[in-house]
């Protein structure tokens, strides 16, 4: 982990917001809270957020895929993780040798992965049966295919029945329709064997879809302090706070003459002569081409992105001098520098903006304890 960056751009995350936000949501459901880290934490970094949240007693992570899992485990992260995603039957000596527990979609890719255990380590590996609903994405729903899923589980030495679970494609849209995917689960569940955890619920249905069959949720947007959508936010009295800023400083400036342009393309013409100062950030950090237009906060002014956004730098209608802070996502449901906001402008959702800030730009997160740096490309 490089302690250092030479760039006038940073993320900034506050580790305390996620520990909060999970408190909130683990007091609301009570039940166990599976942390979701996927996608790099969804940008946030998944080592240090998994690294922050076992010091407040976090014991089970979900990731999407078993390098994700490799990942944590190899630095230092000792609790249980489970692949929500489906691993490869011919990599399953290797979750067994990592300790990772593995999502199993349907009885032929458990025949599979028995057949490709090699026996070189010697330990069982925990299996959650993922069955099918809305989604159609993974799993099963013939309940019959998932007796005989849990009769080969508890027949092999190396597999132990360890989840049953299922996803909503609907809770954060639609509560009552997310009530009979709830109701369509709850009567698989009824019928076969319980295992140690039962898991149906997303940050949404967490927040929206109450009930007592399950054990446990897994917890992703939430806990980084956004709300699954509008429709989940007007619903619940939960209070997620973001943890993260995007910000750099102006590193140039420019006054252009009426009928200069501005950027690639010369798609921006100034109508007058104005002042334009340069960001170095741009689409390869994730500050997307569709950014243009966007206004970001520079010394408490909204200015606009002119021009093309390029690869590394951005061009800004703004009188602001070189060094003058440029504050481009806000921690602040309420700020116009929103994540909500920033993704509203190019027409996505706030997990997909925060998956896009790329590995170049380095990650400080502060606690109430310390501050840390993390450079990924110079560690
Ligand atoms: C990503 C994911 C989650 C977390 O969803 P959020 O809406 O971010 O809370 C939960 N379960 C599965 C299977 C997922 O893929």
């Amino acid at each position: 982990m490089s302690e250092r960056f030479y760039r006038d751009a940073q993320v900034n995350i506050d580790l305390d917001k996620i520990g909060q936000n999970y408190d909130a949501i683990k007091a609301k459901v009570n039940k166990k809270v599976i942390a979701v880290v996927k996608s790099n934490a969804y940008g946030h970094g998944s080592r240090a957020v998994a690294r922050y949240l076992e010091t407040r007693d976090v014991d089970f992570f979900a990731v999407g895929t078993l390098d994700e899992a490799i990942e944590l485990r190899m630095h230092g992260i000792k609790s249980k993780i489970l692949v929500l995603g489906i691993i490869s039957p011919k990599d399953i000596n290797k979750a067994i040798q990592h300790r990772v527990a593995i999502t199993a979609p349907s009885k032929e890719w458990l025949v599979d992965s028995l057949q490709n255990v090699s026996n070189e380590y010697d330990k069982e590996v925990w299996i959650h049966i993922k069955v099918n609903g809305h989604m159609n994405r993974y799993g099963t729903k013939d309940i019959s295919e998932v007796k005989e899923m849990i009769e080969l589980i508890r027949s092999s030495k190396y597999f132990v029945y360890e989840g049953l679970f299922s996803h909503f494609a609907m809770a954060s849209v639609d509560v009552d329709r997310a009530r009979q995917e709830q109701a369509e689960f709850k009567e698989i569940v009824r019928q076969v064997e319980t295992p140690s955890y039962i898991h149906i619920s997303n940050t949404a249905g967490a927040l929206l879809v109450e009930d007592e069959f399950t054990n446990a949720v897994r917890v992703g947007i939430g806990l980084y302090g956004y709300y699954p959508s509008e429709y989940t936010k007007e619903r619940t009295d939960v209070v997620l706070q973001p943890a993260l800023d995007l910000v750099c400083h102006v590193v140039d400036t420019h006054e252009v003459k009426k009928g200069e342009t501005v950027g690639y393309d010369e798609t921006f013409i100034a109508d007058e002569d104005m002042s334009i100062v340069t960001i170095p950030i741009g689409y390869g950090d994730g500050l997307l081409r569709k950014h243009s237009g966007y206004h970001v906060d520079i010394n408490g002014e909204q200015c606009e992105i002119v021009g093309r956004v390029c690869m590394d730098a951005t061009m800004i209608h703004s009188n602001a001098k070189r060094g003058d802070e440029v504050r481009v996502i806000v921690s602040n449901h309420d700020s116009l520098q929103s994540l909500e906001n920033y993704s509203k402008h190019v027409d996505t959702i706030t997990y997909e903006s925060t998956c896009l800030l790329s590995r170049r730009l380095p990650r400080v997160y502060s606690s109430e304890s310390n501050e840390v740096i993390f450079n990924e490309i110079l560690k």
